[in-house]
C-alpha cells in the first residue's frame, strides 16, 4: 500500500543533463496519456477530530498508477502538470471524481464524509467557481461536503484576484483550508484578511514534536493564532503517540497522519464509513 520511493520510475537525478531532459519529456508525454488510459486514481486519508476521535473528513490524494513504472508520487508529477498546464484537466478530473464519490455514497446510503480536495494555484481562476458549482449541482451535493485546500503560494503575491475568488468560493459555502501552513512566506498578520476556515499545520513542524522546542513553540503559536482568528486547525503528518499526545494536550482540534490512518483506496475508506 505504500508508494515506492524515487528508486523506481523516473530518475530525475540522472547525472547527465540530456538523460534528465529525456526523462522529463517522457514524463510529460505519459502524463498526457495517463488520464485517457485511466491510470489516475484517488486515495483518501482520514482526518480525525481529537476530542471525540471521530473521522471529520478525508483528504483526497491523487495517485498515478503508471503502466510500467508503478506508482508515481504526486510530488513528482503535480509540478509537471502545473508547468505544462495539464493541471487544469487533471484537477478537473480530481474534482469531478470526488463529487461522483460523494454522490455514490448518498445514493448507497453510506454516511457521507466531507472530502478535502487539493487545488493548485493555477486552478484558481474565475472558471473554477462556475465549474465547482456546476459539479455540486450535477451530483446534487450539499456544498459543505466539499473542502478546498490551497497553499500559501497562492497568497504570497497578495493577488487580489485570487483572494476575491476564494471569497466567492467561501460565500458559496465551500470550506477553504490553507495547506502546509508555516512553510511559506506569509506573514502571520496576513491571516486576518484571508478568506479561509482551516489551517493545516505542515508536517515538518509536527515531525520533531514534542522534543524540539522551536517546533513546539511554532505549533503552539499557530494554535493560538488560529483561535484568535476563529480558524480550525488540522495538524498534518502525525506519526507517533507522543506527537498525538502533545497536540491533544495543547488543544489542537484535529489531526491527520500515518499514526492514525495512511492514505487508502476508496474501498478501504468505505469500510471505515460503514463500520
Ligand atoms: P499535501 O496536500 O500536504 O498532502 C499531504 C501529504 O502528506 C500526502 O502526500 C500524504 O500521503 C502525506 N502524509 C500524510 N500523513 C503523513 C505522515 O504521517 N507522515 C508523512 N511523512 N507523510 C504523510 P502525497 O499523497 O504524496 O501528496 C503530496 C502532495 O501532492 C500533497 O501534499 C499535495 O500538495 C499534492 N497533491 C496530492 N494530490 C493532489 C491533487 O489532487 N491536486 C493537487 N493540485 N495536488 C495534489
Ligand atoms: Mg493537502
Ligand atoms: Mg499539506
Ligand atoms: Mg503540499
Amino acid at each position: 500500500r505504500q508508494m515506492p520511493d524515487s528508486e523506481h520510475g523516473y530518475l530525475f537525478f540522472a547525472a547527465d543533463m540530456n538523460q534528465r531532459a529525456r526523462e522529463r519529456h517522457h514524463l510529460e508525454e505519459d502524463l498526457r496519456e495517463a488520464l485517457h488510459r485511466g491510470e489516475l486514481l484517488l486515495y483518501f486519508q482520514p482526518q480525525f477530530e481529537l476530542a471525540s476521535g471521530k473521522m471529520q473528513a478525508a483528504e483526497v490524494l491523487l495517485r498515478w498508477q503508471h503502466h510500467e513504472h508503478g506508482m508515481v508520487s504526486p510530488a513528482k508529477f503535480i509540478p509537471v502538470a502545473e508547468e505544462t498546464g495539464l493541471i487544469h484537466e487533471i484537477g478537473d478530473w480530481v474534482l469531478e471524481t470526488a463529487c461522483a464519490t460523494l454522490h455514490a455514497w448518498l445514493e448507497r446510503g453510506i454516511p457521507p464524509l466531507r472530502l478535502a480536495v487539493n487545488l493548485s494555484a493555477r486552478q484558481l481562476r474565475p472558471k473554477l467557481i462556475s465549474r465547482v458549482l456546476e459539479l455540486v449541482g450535477q451530483y446534487q451535493l450539499p456544498v459543505h461536503l466539499l473542502e478546498l485546500e490551497i497553499t500559501e503560494s497562492v497568497l504570497i503575491q497578495d493577488d487580489a484576484k485570487a483572494l476575491a475568488l476564494l471569497e466567492s468560493l467561501r460565500a458559496a459555502g465551500f470550506a477553504i483550508a490553507l495547506d502546509d501552513f508555516g512553510t511559506g512566506y506569509s506573514a502571520l498578520s496576513y491571516l486576518r484578511r484571508l478568506p479561509i476556515d482551516t489551517l493545516k499545520i505542515d508536517r515538518s513542524f509536527v515531525a520533531d514534536l514534542p522534543g524540539c522546542e522551536q517546533e513546539a513553540a511554532m505549533v503552539l503559536s499557530i494554535l493560538r493564532l488560529a483561535q484568535t482568528h476563529g480558524l480550525s486547525v488540522v495538524a498534518e503528518g502525525v506519526e507517533t503517540q507522543a506527537q498525538l499526545d502533545f497536540l491533544r494536550q495543547h488543544g489542537c482540534p484535529a489531526v491527520q497522519g500515518f499514526f492514525l490512518a495512511r492514505p487508502m483506496p476508496l474501498q478501504d475508506l468505505e469500510e471505515l464509513l460503514l463500520r
